[in-house]
């Protein structure tokens, strides 16, 4: 999508710390880090939030979510924990309307978050 941020760093219109690519997913650290570890997990297929989800992006979203704990174990931050988090829309404050897994550890994290 032309004027999606996400789309762009995937199309390296924009450049972004990437530390994790395949033909289907793109991870990069996020540019305000809210700990240690802070990275983003993308699909590269645009899907702007999880209410336009189907059946047929199970596969992706299971993707996202086994690919984030393969950075943790890499990060050494598996055993002691991580946090992942989709934020959809306003409520959440989500603010890139393409899909986005932050994978957020290193940190002893509070809950419930604010
Ligand atoms: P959201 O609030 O939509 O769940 O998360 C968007 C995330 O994208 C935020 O954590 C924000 O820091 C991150 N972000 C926004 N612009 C950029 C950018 O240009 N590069 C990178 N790497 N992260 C960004
Ligand atoms: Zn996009």
């Amino acid at each position: 999508m032309s004027d999606c941020l996400f789309c762009k760093i995937i199309n390296r219109e924009i450049a972004a710390s990437i530390v994790y690519e395949d033909d289907r997913v793109l991870a990069f650290n996020d540019i305000n880090p809210q700990g240690p570890t802070h990275v983003l997990v993308v699909p590269k297929r645009h899907i702007a939030t999880l209410n336009e989800l189907t059946s047929d992006d199970d596969q992706i979203v299971g993707e996202l979510i086994r690919r984030s704990a393969a950075i943790a174990k890499e990060r050494g931050i598996s055993e002691g924990g991580f946090r992942v988090v989709f934020n959809t829309n306003r409520d959440a404050g989500q603010t890139v309307f393409h899909i986005h897994l932050h994978l957020i550890g290193g940190r002893s994290l509070g809950w419930p978050p604010g």
